[in-house]
């Protein structure tokens, strides 16, 4: 990693407000196509809404109804692709969608007004047919080579009816991906940097304004206040939910377009039920939730819709939001969850393109990108999106980069691994049983983290070690030194927060007394080694 340079006046290519999935991917694709880029992020990479999604590859399935068919047929195609370029962090994972007579559309769906039309004594029920037609339209909209596609499920007896409540004797089960979000972002800034980006981090843009052709943007580093001028041909607003504040407040642009923040929210359970699957539940409001075996350990609910209308409040799962997913959940599950159940949340707020649709559930999430360079130097505003859809957004992006700045290459990322994702999907087990081989005091559980979060690049971090002793000091649930020092020098990880909450999810089984001991330790190794740790 290259130190940032305070006085820094060169000007760069492009200038990436906002470290989420949207901004590294679309750092990552321009440096690879020989831009020059400087991107900065006010916290830690992926710690605002990135961090915070349900962590699905895909395609929307409930997007259907909403006619969204090209960012369905987009995010289904887009799968594979991911799967195959991040194989250590990212699975197939099968979902098992229990039926029932009772299940209801959202009023307000384009098919549930057209099935009110032409089927009025449905009234508003989603009938088995349709969903099986939107799981056909699902397995062949696109790309399908690896992942199985959709079969019919008994309940009754089999170990995916079982943690159920026995009126549901029936489901469909079709395919998905898993994707460690968080990690995504990162391995994404990494390799961005690799191909020669600069990656600040803790790095507020304050201002940036036009001077002729150029950008010239003023950030402050939130550790230490220093201040920093930089110049760039093109500026991008990946700010996520704050995209509107920077057109507002940072930019100061006289725009129109805008922005609709909706919460989501995440509850997390000890683990609920003893197989692998999902479940995909729907409730009598219309809206889905999902159940997700988390963590090994544990069981993740979510999500919400709830309206946010401040960015710079931070968003939290509130007590009505918990019960929610609590009883929503208990309309399925035949053991009845209390919020007693609950031992994290997590909350992040989605940066929706405002399509004036009247509730939080229908508006679009698909991405829009809009250009203003009418008073000079241009700047691209990023609205929506989706983390499945992060890479071709960046392509997009880069299109219209390519109308303003000359010489920009052709996309590349396509079947480009990520930082050690270089191995076959499928391989995972091969490189765990190596990588217990090679280090025999390695438990099945630590090896396997290592070999999901790093892939082929966790035998650089354990180097020579021939016993957990040689790998610094423990800081438990298998959180070693030689982890964290390498976290620091290659993730940009700078706080205890970073690390147990985003470069891995040991915070569910640290406990508060060993996260402020590594806080404190890594406090002190970034004062003994600032370069190091930038
Ligand atoms: C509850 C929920 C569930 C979701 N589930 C899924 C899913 O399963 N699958 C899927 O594909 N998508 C999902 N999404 C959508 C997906 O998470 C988002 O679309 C995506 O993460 C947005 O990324 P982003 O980079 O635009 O925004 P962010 O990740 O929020 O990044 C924006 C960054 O800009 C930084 N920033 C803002 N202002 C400044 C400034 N002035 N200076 C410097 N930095 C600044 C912020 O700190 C922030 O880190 C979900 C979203 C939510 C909320």
């Amino acid at each position: 990693m290259r130190v940032a340079n305070p006085q820094n006046t060169d000007t760069t290519d492009l200038f990436i407000i906002g470290g989420g999935i949207n901004g590294c991917g679309i750092a990552r694709d321009a440096a690879g196509r020989g831009l020059s880029v400087t991107l900065a992020e006010m916290n830690d990479l992926g710690s605002a809404t990135s961090s915070a999604s349900t962590k699905l590859f895909h395609g929307g399935l409930r997007y259907l109804e909403y006619f969204e068919f090209r960012l369905v047929r987009e995010a289904l195609i887009e799968r594979e692709v991911l799967l195959r370029a991040m194989p250590h962090i990212s699975w197939p994972m099968r979902f098992v969608l229990p039926y029932h007579k009772d299940m209801r559309f959202e009023s307000e769906t384009p098919t549930s007004r057209l099935l009110s039309l032409v089927m009025p004594w449905m009234k508003g029920r989603r009938p088995a047919w349709l969903i099986r037609t939107g799981l056909f339209l699902y397995d062949h909209l696109g790309g399908r080579k690896i992942l199985p596609g959709t079969s019919t499920l008994n309940l009754k007896d089999t170990p995916e009816g079982a943690p159920l409540e026995p009126r549901f004797e029936k489901a469909f089960e079709y395919s998905d991906c898993w994707v460690e979000d968080s990690r995504l972002v990162v391995l994404n800034a990494r390799d961005a940097d690799r191909l020669g980006a600069r990656i600040l981090t803790r790095t507020q843009v304050l201002s940036a304004e036009r001077d002729g052709a150029e950008w010239r943007i003023e950030t402050k580093n939130t550790e230490n206040g220093e201040r920093c001028i930089h110049r760039a041909r093109m500026l991008i607003n990946a700010g996520g939910p704050w995209v509107g504040d920077i057109i507002q407040t940072k930019v100061r642009l006289n725009s129109t377009e805008g922005v609709r923040l909706v919460r989501g929210s995440h509850i997390v359970t000890r683990r609920l039920y003893d197989h692998d699957k999902c479940y995909f539940f729907q409730g009598t409001d219309g809206r889905i939730i999902f159940s997700i075996p988390y963590e090994t350990d544990f069981t993740l609910i979510g999500t919400t819709d709830a309206e946010h209308d401040d960015p710079s409040v931070r968003p939290v799962c509130t007590e009505g939001e918990k019960r929610y997913l609590i009883d929503f959940a208990n309309r399925y599950f035949a053991r009845d969850l209390t919020t007693d159940d609950i031992v994290w949340t997590y909350s992040g707020v989605r940066p929706l393109y405002d399509d004036g649709a009247s509730s939080a559930t229908a508006a679009t999430r698909d991405y829009t990108l809009k250009v203003e360079a009418e008073g000079g130097a241009p700047i691209l505003n990023i609205f929506g999106g989706k983390i499945t859809t992060y890479r071709r957004l960046a392509e997009s992006a880069l299109k219209l980069v390519a109308e303003h700045l000359p010489g920009v290459t052709g996309s590349w990322t396509a079947g480009a691994p990520l930082p050690g994702g270089d191995f076959e999907v499928g391989e995972v087990d091969t490189l765990v049983e190596r990588l217990r081989g090679d280090h025999p005091y390695l438990t099945e559980f630590w090896a396997r983290r290592l070999v999901r979060a790093y892939g082929t690049e966790a035998a650089g971090i354990l180097g020579k070690a021939r016993s957990a002793g040689d790998l610094g000091r423990d800081f438990g649930a298998t959180l070693t030194e030689a982890e964290v020092a390498w976290l620091m020098d290659n993730e940009y990880a700078r706080t205890a927060e970073d690390v147990v909450w985003r470069r891995n999810k040991l915070g569910l089984r640290l406990g508060k007394d060993e996260i402020a001991a590594l806080d404190s330790w890594m406090t002190s190794r970034s004062h003994s080694a600032p370069a190091a740790a930038e």
